[in-house]
């Protein structure tokens, strides 16, 4: 069985009897922020069976993406402004913070966290992968010149990032575009990645190791040729819906 918040749990202490009573408060900031907090996965471990093994999405969610989460409530102790943004926003943000070793421990972690919770979000059961909105697949094929183009655009951006990273599709100035960047690094960085690379992010594939070595090894060209079976199309077409009306 999946606990359901691991993370939450973690960062909450029992007051003892000085405190009056056995209550629940966050262990976390003192800014009243909420600490961030490991998202459930949307469906079970198993669920992306045969394409991406329960094993696999056990170990990545429960103790990779919970070890970003643990690791960026950590940094947030000691920076109770950043504490107060949305993962999102601090990403954005990263430049302002001009204590280094902060600075590279909240792109890590908070990148983690951030394309971990989007991740889980991006795919679905096989049977439930749908299609591209009919507005999705006509911006892929202006972009791209069609769905399929697009995916081998995207595989190839998935194949040709050197060691740990992901590859993304992103919407920017109305238009679709393929990016990679090199581990917990994502379109949102501001200032960080590099100009071309900036967007808002609607589709990503996690390729560091740790999403597919148990299954399929070295092989992650077969790993990425089998995760689109489980692609989320509602879901990147919807963000593709909110990012065209908003630019
Ligand atoms: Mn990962």
């Amino acid at each position: 069985m999946q606990d359901p918040h691991p993370i939450n749990r973690r960062n909450f202490v029992k007051l003892g009897a000085a405190a009056g009573a056995a209550m629940l408060v966050p262990a976390t900031r003192a800014s009243g922020a909420e600490a961030a907090a490991l998202p459930d996965l949307p469906y079970p471990f198993d669920a992306l069976e045969p394409h991406i093994d329960a094993r696999t999405m056990e170990i990545h969610h429960g103790k990779h993406h919970a070890g970003y989460v643990a690791k960026l409530n950590a940094a947030l102790e000691s920076a109770p402004d950043l504490a107060k943004m949305e993962t999102a926003a601090l990403l954005a943000a990263l430049p302002s913070v001009s204590d280094e070793a902060l600075r590279t421990t909240l792109r890590n972690n908070g990148g983690g966290h951030w394309n971990h919770s989007f991740f889980w979000k991006s795919m679905t059961p096989a049977a439930k992968s749908g299609v591209p909105s009919a507005a999705l697949t006509s911006a892929l094929g202006a972009a791209f010149g069609s769905v399929d183009e697009f995916r081998t655009v995207f595989s190839d951006a998935s194949g040709k990032r050197f060691g740990s990273g992901w590859a993304w599709l992103i919407h920017k100035d109305g238009k679709l575009k393929v990016t990679s960047t090199p581990n917990q690094d994502n379109p949102l960085m501001k200032g960080i990645v590099a100009d071309e690379d900036l967007g808002t992010p609607l589709l990503g594939i996690d390729v560091w190791e740790h999403a597919y070595y148990l299954h399929y090894q070295n092989r992650r060209a077969d790993y990425v040729t089998a995760w689109w079976n489980v692609v989320n199309w509602a879901e990147v077409s919807s963000r593709f819906e909110a990012a065209a009306k908003a630019s």
